[in-house]
């Protein structure tokens, strides 16, 4: 028994499950595993108190207990955590029982003279199906548990197996983030943007590569949001700031360096203080970085973003908008915020030439960013058609495949040291065409 809430304790529940285990072993019986964990009752706890919390605990296994109905046994794992073991439910019959405990959730509780409103959220594994032993079907209970969180609490979510891979590829990922940098399993590679009226290199884009010993190359899209999550993109935007601009520092001075920093990177004071430190390090005029950053930052905090903004302009630095056309896309950021370059999206690149009302935005763009003395970048041209599209259309410079995908440090230091532009780059890329072709 659990001393504080009078069900199960951890391991009378283990202890159980693992007999109708063996028991269902011989008879093929279903059992059902529904882990519960109340949603923020940290939060509960540390505002009301752990008196009312205890009690909370009490009255929240009494509820669970009425909710199953003697359709199962209710055990207190630890924390706000419980456990249902359910023999004989199958899926549908988990579903329903997650269903009714949820139901019960929708009620206030009244304890000592408190309100709370309380919700929570469940994970649901089902023997034999999703788990050979009882060790098994609790740690995929778990896991559903975790992805009914992530889905945004208060909810039944059922385990699946797709969803262990996804989860052992995650903990692969954070493992490996670790340690990626030590053993020198990242690189940067650079795309160059094109000045369209002089066909030049105007910058390179650094852009993160990694390859996981086991997984492969884990593209950047991934690998941000995770190493956001576990508190590593510091680490690594630092990485990135000054592998970049060693690289730029061997470049002529006429190309200039895009870095990509992460929303969550922008909203740390110290960003100037260490964008500086790499410029001194590396010898690279503060005039030749910009730095690219989504329209979600400018959706935290405006007057904070503002100042940021001001401070890294103060250095010297240039700013650009980047994916522009993919989220709000308010043209009302554009003289909100002081961006020297817009860049817009390759997704809307890629309808251009079809939609005619892509144009007419594209057009207002343009049109605007002119007005207010921003350059424009078109992002991800493929085809011959995109680039006339945005020569025609009076975007300054462009970048993509067509013209040149993103190289290795070494191979854009080679190529920015002979002579490259739109011209020999295009001549070059229809020649690897032809040579596919025939
Ligand atoms: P982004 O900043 O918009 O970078 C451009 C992306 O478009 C790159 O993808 C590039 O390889 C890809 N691209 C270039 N030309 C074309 C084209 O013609 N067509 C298409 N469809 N795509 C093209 P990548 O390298 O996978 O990077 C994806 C995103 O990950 C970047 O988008 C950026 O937001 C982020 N990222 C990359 N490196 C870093 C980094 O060092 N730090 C941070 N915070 N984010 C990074
Ligand atoms: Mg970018
Ligand atoms: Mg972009």
């Amino acid at each position: 028994m659990s001393t504080l809430t009078g069900v199960e304790n951890r391991m009378a529940m283990q202890l159980r499950l693992r007999e109708i285990f063996e028991k269902n072993q011989r008879a093929n019986d279903a059992v059902a595993v529904l882990w519960m964990d109340l949603d923020r009752f940290k939060e509960i706890n540390d505002s009301i108190g752990h008196m009312i919390g205890d009690q909370l605990l009490c009255v929240v296994a009494e509820t669970l207990s009425e909710a199953l109905d003697r359709r199962g046994y209710v055990s207190r794992f630890g924390g706000d955590e419980f456990i249902l073991v359910c023999p004989g439910a199958n899926r549908a019959g988990a579903q329903a029982i997650a269903a009714d405990v949820l139901g019960y959730f929708r009620q206030n509780f009244e304890i000592a003279g408190h309100t709370l409103s309380v919700t929570a959220s469940l994970g649901i594994a089902i023997a034999p199906q999703d788990g050979r032993d009882a060790d098994e079907l609790l740690q995929h209970a778990d896991m559903a548990l975790y992805q009914a969180k992530g889905n945004g609490r208060n909810r039944a979510v059922s385990f699946t197996w797709s969803m262990k891979e996804r989860f052992n590829r995650l903990h692969d990922i954070e493992t490996g983030i670790r340690t990626a940098l030590r053993d020198r399993e990242m690189s940067l590679h650079f795309q160059p943007i094109f000045d369209l009226a002089s066909g030049k290199v105007a910058s390179c884009e650094a852009l993160l590569r990694w390859t996981h010993p086991l997984l492969g190359s884990i593209a950047p899209r991934e690998l941000i949001p995770i190493a956001e999550n576990i508190g590593l993109i510091n680490e690594i935007s630092e990485w990135v700031l000054a592998e970049a601009c060693a690289a730029a520092a061997e470049w002529p001075e006429d190309v200039r360096l895009s870095v990509n920093i992460s929303p969550a990177v922008f909203q740390s004071a110290d960003l100037p203080r260490i964008v500086i430190s790499h410029l001194m390090a590396t010898g690279l005029p503060a005039r030749r970085l910009e730095l690219e950053v989504t329209e979600s930052v400018l959706l935290v905090d405006e007057p904070r973003t503002n100042a940021m903004l001001l401070d890294l302009r103060k250095i010297g630095l240039r700013l650009a908008l980047d994916d522009f056309g993919t989220g709000y896309s308010s043209l009302s950021y554009l003289s909100a915020f002081a961006f020297d370059t817009i860049k817009v999206d390759e997704s809307f690149m890629r309808i251009v030439n079809t939609s005619p009302e892509t144009q007419a935005v594209i057009r207002a763009i343009i049109f605007l960013a002119a007005e207010l003395g921003m350059d424009t970048v078109a992002e991800g041209i493929e085809s011959d058609g995109q680039l006339s599209y945005a020569s025609d259309t009076g975007f300054n410079y462009a970048q993509g495949f067509l013209l040149c995908p993103p190289v290795p440090r070494a191979e854009i230091t080679r190529m920015l040291s002979e002579s490259f532009d739109i011209g020999t780059q295009r001549s070059l890329r229809s020649r690897q065409l032809l040579r596919k072709r025939a």
